[in-house]
C-alpha cells in the first residue's frame, strides 16, 4: 500500500487510523453481522452511533445545551437557501462577501429577500478580510452572514465581525474543528464535513434553539425546515448514515489527540512551516495578506503559469497530490487540514526548496 500526501481542498485527507478502523469494521460492525452501510437508521445499533457522534461533537466544541446539532444532507450549498428560508423573518440579511462561497450564499439569499452586501474584499481578489468592526448593518437585518474560512482564497476571519447585536451565521466548512470556537457567539455554525471532518454527504448545522421555529418563509420544503430536522433529531428521513459514522470516528480521534486546543497548536505549527518558507522564497509567494492567512488552505504562486504547471506535475510525480490551485485563481493551493501530518508539510517544503533551486 502506498498513500500519497493529499493536499486536496475537499474531499480531503482523513486520519489513517479512522480509515483503518472503518476497514476493520466494514463487514461486521462490532458483532452485529453487518456493515454500518447495511443497517437500518432506526436500529438500536445505529441510534447509538449517531447519539455518540453528537455527544462527542458537543464535548469537543463545548456546545451549550440551548444549541441543536443537526446532521443533514445537501452539502453546504443547500444551506445557502435553508438559512434565509428559516431565518429571514424581516426578509433582510447582511452578507460579508469574502470569496466565492460567501458570494454564492449571498446570491442565493437574494432569491428570498433583501440580502445586503455590507463588506467585500472583491477589490483585491479576496486576498484579505475586510475590517468588520463598524459595518453599516441594517437595523432590521435578521442575521449577519460570513464564510469564516475561505477555502479558495486562503483567508480566515481571525476576529468575528461586530454584528451590532444581530445573529451571526457562519459557514465553517473549511475550518471546522481546526481550533476551539466560542459557540455562544453564533446563531448558526454550519459546514460540509468533507474537508476536516468526514466523507462528503454530511453537512452539520449547529443552531441556537430560539432560531428554530415554524415561522419560515412560505414554500420552505419540509426537509429544509430546521424545525423538522431538530424535532426528529436528524432522523426525519434516512440520514447519511455511513458518513455520520465516519464523522463520529473523527470526533473520537480528535478527542484522543487532545481536543481542539491541541489541534490549533498543531495547525499553527504546520501552517508556519509553509508560510515561513513562502515568506523567504525567491520563487514562490503566498497570495494572502499575512494577518488574514488561513491555517487550512494555503494558496501560492510562482508568477509564471507555465512554471506553476511544471511544479504541480513534478510534485504529483513525487507523491504530493492535488496541489493545483482552484480553477478561478490558478497557481497552487496546499490544503493542510487536521489529518495532514506535520511530516507531510515538511516534506512538501523540502520538495519546494529543491524545485526552487532547480528552477531559479
Ligand atoms: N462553503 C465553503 C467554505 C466551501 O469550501 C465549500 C466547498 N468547497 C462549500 C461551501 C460548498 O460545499 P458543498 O460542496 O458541500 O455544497
Amino acid at each position: 500500500m502506498s498513500r500519497v500526501y493529499n493536499f486536496s481542498a475537499g474531499p480531503a485527507v482523513l486520519p489513517e487510523e479512522v480509515l483503518q478502523e472503518a476497514a476493520d469494521e466494514m463487514l461486521d460492525y462490532r458483532g452485529c453481522g453487518m456493515s454500518v452501510m447495511e443497517m437500518s437508521h432506526r436500529s438500536k445499533v445505529y441510534d447509538n452511533i449517531i447519539k455518540e457522534a453528537e455527544a462527542d461533537l458537543r464535548d469537543l466544541m463545548n456546545i451549550p445545551d440551548n444549541y441543536k446539532v443537526l446532521f443533514l444532507q445537501g452539502g453546504a450549498s443547500q444551506q445557502f437557501a435553508a438559512i434565509p428560508m428559516n431565518l429571514m423573518k424581516n426578509k433582510k440579511a447582511a452578507y460579508i462577501v469574502t470569496g466565492q462561497w460567501a458570494k454564492k450564499a449571498y446570491q442565493e439569499a437574494k432569491m428570498y429577500g433583501d440580502a445586503v452586501e455590507v463588506a467585500s474584499s472583491a477589490d483585491k481578489t479576496f486576498s484579505y478580510i475586510p475590517d468588520c468592526s463598524d459595518l453599516d448593518i441594517p437595523e432590521d437585518a435578521d442575521y449577519v452572514y460570513i464564510c469564516e474560512n475561505n477555502t479558495i482564497y486562503g483567508t480566515k476571519f481571525k476576529e468575528l465581525p461586530n454584528t451590532k447585536g444581530h445573529t451571526l451565521v457562519a459557514d465553517v466548512s473549511s475550518c471546522f474543528l481546526s481550533e476551539p470556537v466560542d459557540v455562544t457567539k453564533y446563531g448558526v455554525i454550519y459546514g460540509g464535513v468533507q474537508k476536516n471532518v468526514g466523507p462528503a454527504g454530511v453537512v452539520i448545522v449547529i443552531i441556537r434553539e430560539d432560531l428554530i421555529t415554524d415561522d419560515v418563509l412560505p414554500g420552505t420544503p419540509t426537509m429544509l425546515k430546521y424545525k423538522t430536522q431538530a424535532d426528529a433529531d436528524s432522523l426525519y428521513n434516512t440520514p447519511p448514515c455511513y458518513g455520520i459514522y465516519i464523522c463520529g470516528k473523527v470526533f473520537k480521534w480528535l478527542k484522543k489527540m487532545g481536543g481542539l486546543e491541541v489541534m490549533k497548536q498543531r495547525n499553527e505549527e504546520k501552517a508556519k512551516i509553509l508560510y515561513d518558507f513562502l515568506d523567504q522564497s525567491k520563487l514562490f509567494k503566498g497570495t494572502v495578506v499575512p494577518k488574514d492567512r488561513s491555517l487550512m488552505n494555503v494558496p501560492f504562486v510562482t508568477g509564471d503559469a507555465d512554471l506553476d504547471a511544471k511544479f504541480v506535475k513534478e510534485a504529483t510525480e513525487a507523491g504530493f497530490v492535488n496541489l493545483k490551485g482552484h480553477r478561478t485563481v490558478g497557481g497552487m493551493r496546499a490544503s493542510i487540514y487536521n489529518a495532514m501530518p506535520k511530516e507531510g508539510v515538511e516534506k512538501l517544503v523540502a520538495f519546494m526548496k529543491k524545485f526552487e533551486e532547480e528552477n531559479a
